[in-house]
C-alpha cells in the first residue's frame, strides 16, 4: 500500500507500504541506519539492517527516495510519543534512489529551527524553505482561508471573474505603476494593474450585479518592510446595494473564515467608527481597540496651567492631548516602563515630528514627575486633569502640544500603540473596527492641492454631495475601511456612478485634462445607464498573516520579495539587452 510519510499508526503494524520522501535526518549506529523519510505530511522513521543498509549508506540529506518495506512497532526505547508516527517504524526492503541532492545551505529539520537561517538565505531557496513544516503550515493556512471566502461567495452567488491585467496607465491610488512596453504597438506601453477597479465596475455596467475575484494587484511603491509590490486582494463588487449591505456581507465572510481557518466564533456586528472619532480618539484611521486608551483633549486645561510650553500652543489655537496609560506599573529604575523608556519615547516623538511632548506618572493619586517641576506648573490643574483621565497609581501620562492638529494626533496615535504594546494590556484576541466618513478629499501637505483621500470613483454622501463646488473639503465619502487590530485589512465605498459628477470630482482636484486622457474609457463605460453600485477590496496577505498572529507578511507568501523587492528565486529583476529593447519595443536607454 502507498502511503504518506505522516500517516502510519500502530493500527498498521505488519502492513507491507511504499513510501517517497526526502532523506532528512540519517544516523548510523553501526548494524542499523535510521533514516527519518520526510514529505509535506510528516516524518517517518526508516530502518535499514544487512544489505539493505549498503544501499542507503550512499544517501545523503535531501535525497528523493522510494522505499518499500513493513510497519513494526518501535522498542519502547525508541517510541517518541511527540511525534504522531512514533509509535512504529518501517523495516525497509527495497530502496529506489529518485534523485539525488546537494546539502541544503540551511537545516531543514523542525526541531533545530531555532538556528533558523536568514531571511534573504531562506528567499532564495525558497522551495527547500517551504520543506520546512512550520513554514509550509503558514501557505496551508493561507489556503484554508482562501478556500473558506471562495466558498462564501460562491454560495452567495457572486460570479469569480478575471479581470485584465494588462491595462491602460491611469490614475487610481495615487500609487505608481508598473509599466509593460508593448511589442505589437511599438513605444506604447501597458501598466500592470493596480487593482481590478474600474474593470470590476465595468462588470457592474455590464449588468453582472455580484462579482468577485482573488487578484494579484501591482503597485511600484517604495520598498517598505511590511509592503510587497504584488500583492493579493480579494476584491468585489455588487450592483443595487448599500454601504450597511456591505458591511454585512464582510462580517459574515468574516465569521465563516474564523470558523472554518481558526475554529473560532466571531462577534458581529463589528464596531463603528466615524473618521473624525477615530482621529480624535485614538489618533489614527486605523486603531488598535484592543487597547482601552484614549487621546484626551485638555488644551483648556493646558491653557490655565503654568506649564508655559503647552500653554503657549494652547493659546495660539494648537491643540494638546493627554493619554493616560493603565496598567503601566511605572517604576522610575527597573518597570518596562521606567523613566530611561520614557525618555526614548520623548526622542521618538521628536523623530516623528512632535517637540511638545512631555510625560508624568501617577502615585498616591498624584500627578508626579522627573523633574519635580514639570508636575508642579500643571498643579493647578491636576483635579481636572485627574478627573479627565482617571489614572491609577503606577500609570504613565503623556501629553503632546503641537499647532498641527494633524500632525499631533498622528504622533500621540503612534505613542499610544507603541506604549501600549510595550505595557502589553490587551483586551481580547481580535478587534475589528469600521471607520467611515472619511473626507472625500485631502489637501497635499506640499501643493496644498486636493486629491482623493482613497480612490477618486467614491461617491460622496447625499447629505454633503451640496457642499462639492462651495466646500470641497467637509464633503464626506460613502467610504469604509476595515481595521484589524491597528491594521487596515479592507476599503471600499459605494461608487460615483454619474459620468458627469465624476467629471466635476476630478475637476475639483484640478485634474480634468489627465482624466481625460486616462479615465477616459470610463466615463465612456459610465454614461451607458450604469447601476448604482459599490464594492471593496480585502488585503489577503495581511489578513492571513494576522489570523495567524504574525506581522511578516512575506511569510505567508508563496514566494515573496525581498525588502528591495527583488525576487531571489530567479534574481529579478534584472537587465534587458539594450538591444533587444530598441529591435522588439523601440526603446532606448537615454543616460
Ligand atoms: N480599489 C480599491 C483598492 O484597491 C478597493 C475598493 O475600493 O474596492 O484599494
Amino acid at each position: 500500500m502507498d502511503v504518506n510519510c505522516g500517516e502510519l499508526r500502530e493500527a498498521h503494524i505488519g502492513n507491507d507500504v511504499t513510501l517517497h520522501g526526502w532523506c532528512r535526518y540519517i544516523r548510523d549506529h553501526g548494524g542499523k541506519l535510521f533514516i527519518d523519510i520526510a514529505d509535506k505530511h510528516g516524518i517517518t522513521q526508516l530502518v535499514f539492517e544487512g544489505a539493505a543498509k549498503s544501499d542507503a549508506e550512499k544517501l545523503g540529506r535531501e535525497y528523493m527516495v522510494e522505499v518499500k518495506g513493513v510497519v513494526n512497532k518501535r522498542s519502547d526505547e525508541t517510541t517518541n510519543q511527540k511525534m504522531p508516527t512514533g509509535g512504529i517504524e518501517v523495516a525497509v526492503k527495497s530502496l529506489k534512489l529518485l534523485n539525488k541532492s546537494k546539502i541544503p545551505p540551511f537545516e531543514l529539520i523542525e526541531e533545530k529551527e531555532k538556528f533558523l537561517a536568514n531571511e534573504e538565505l531562506r528567499l532564495e531557496y525558497r522551495y527547500l524553505d517551504l520543506r520546512r513544516p512550520s513554514a509550509l503550515k503558514r501557505i496551508v493556512f493561507r489556503d484554508k482561508i482562501v478556500k473558506s471566502i471562495r466558498k462564501y461567495f460562491w454560495e452567495n452567488e457572486f460570479m469569480e471573474l478575471e479581470t485584465p491585467v494588462l491595462v491602460r496607465d491611469t490614475y487610481e491610488t495615487g500609487s505608481r505603476t508598473f509599466l509593460v512596453p508593448s511589442r505589437s504597438n511599438k513605444k506604447t506601453f501597458y501598466s500592470l494593474a493596480q487593482s481590478p477597479q474600474f474593470y470590476k465596475q465595468m462588470c457592474m455596467v455590464a449588468g453582472i450585479e455580484k462579482y468577485f475575484q482573488v487578484v494579484k494587484c501591482f503597485r511600484d511603491e517604495d520598498a517598505r518592510e511590511d509592503r510587497q509590490p504584488e500583492f493579493t486582494q480579494v476584491d468585489l463588487e455588487v450592483a443595487f446595494k448599500d454601504e450597511a449591505y456591505i458591511e454585512g456581507l464582510i462580517e459574515e465572510m468574516m465569521v465563516r473564515v474564523f470558523k472554518e481557518a481558526l475554529g473560532k466564533r466571531l462577534k458581529t456586528p463589528f464596531d463603528h467608527l466615524t473618521y473624525a472619532e477615530a482621529m480624535e480618539n485614538y489618533g489614527s484611521d486605523k486603531p488598535d481597540l484592543r487597547y482601552a486608551n484614549k487621546l484626551v483633549d485638555i488644551t483648556s486645561e493646558a491653557k490655565k496651567s503654568s506649564y508655559n510650553i503647552l500653554k503657549r500652543v494652547a493659546e495660539n489655537n494648537g491643540k494638546v492631548k493627554a493619554i493616560a496609560f493603565s496598567g503601566a506599573k511605572y517604576d522610575q529604575k527597573k518597570g518596562e516602563i521606567s523613566e530611561a523608556y520614557m525618555l526614548k519615547i520623548i526622542e521618538l516623538a521628536k523623530s516623528l515630528g512632535l517637540k511638545g511632548l512631555t510625560w508624568l506618572y501617577v502615585k498616591n493619586k498624584s500627578m508626579m514627575s522627573e523633574p519635580m517641576s514639570i508636575s508642579e506648573s500643571l498643579k493647578g490643574v491636576e483635579k481636572e486633569l485627574l478627573r479627565k483621565l482617571s489614572p491609577k497609581d503606577g500609570d504613565v501620562i503623556i501629553i503632546g502640544a503641537d499647532l498641527s492638529e494633524r500632525l499631533l494626533l498622528d504622533v500621540m496615535g503612534k505613542l499610544r500603540k507603541e506604549i501600549s504594546q510595550k505595557i502589553g494590556a490587551f483586551d481580547s484576541d481580535y478587534r475589528f473596527v469600521w471607520i467611515d466618513n472619511f473626507p472625500l478629499f485631502e489637501a497635499d501637505e506640499v501643493t496644498h492641492k486636493l486629491k482623493p483621500s482613497h480612490n477618486p470613483v467614491t461617491a460622496p454622501t447625499d447629505a454633503t454631495l451640496k457642499l462639492l463646488d462651495s466646500d470641497p473639503e467637509r464633503v464626506i465619502g460613502k467610504q469604509y475601511d476595515l481595521s484589524l487590530n491597528g491594521e487596515e485589512i479592507a476599503g471600499g465605498s459605494i461608487r460615483i456612478s454619474d459620468p458627469e459628477l465624476q467629471r466635476k470630482v476630478f475637476k475639483i482636484m484640478g485634474m480634468e485634462d489627465v482624466a481625460e486622457r486616462t479615465f477616459g474609457f470610463m466615463f465612456k463605460a459610465l454614461s451607458y445607464g450604469t447601476p448604482p453600485h459599490g464594492g471593496i477590496a480585502i488585503g489577503l496577505d495581511r489578513l492571513v498573516a494576522l489570523l495567524w498572529g504574525e506581522s511578516n507578511i512575506r511569510d505567508f507568501v508563496l514566494f515573496p520579495k525581498n525588502k528591495r523587492f527583488d525576487l531571489l528565486i530567479d534574481g529579478s529583476p534584472s537587465e534587458i539587452n539594450p538591444k533587444r529593447l530598441k529591435d522588439d519595443f523601440g526603446i532606448a536607454f537615454i543616460e
